[in-house]
């Protein structure tokens, strides 16, 4: 589930984040431990903006 739209699809069209020491990283392989979350493709640009903000959507 995308945590910006809150739809439900396919992991495959899911991008998965994590932050990194304050660092918001693509998981592109779904292989970093940390705080994840998913989100859309149509929604990674937003998600990037909340993450600069300071923190989870
Ligand atoms: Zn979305």
């Amino acid at each position: 589930m995308c945590v910006v739209c809150r739809k439900r699809m396919p992991k495959d069209n899911l991008l998965r984040l994590v932050m990194i020491s304050g660092k918001m990283v693509e998981d592109r392989q779904c292989k970093l431990q940390g705080r994840g979350t998913y989100v859309c493709k149509d929604c990674e640009e937003l998600a990037k903006k909340n993450f600069k903000r300071g923190g989870l959507i």
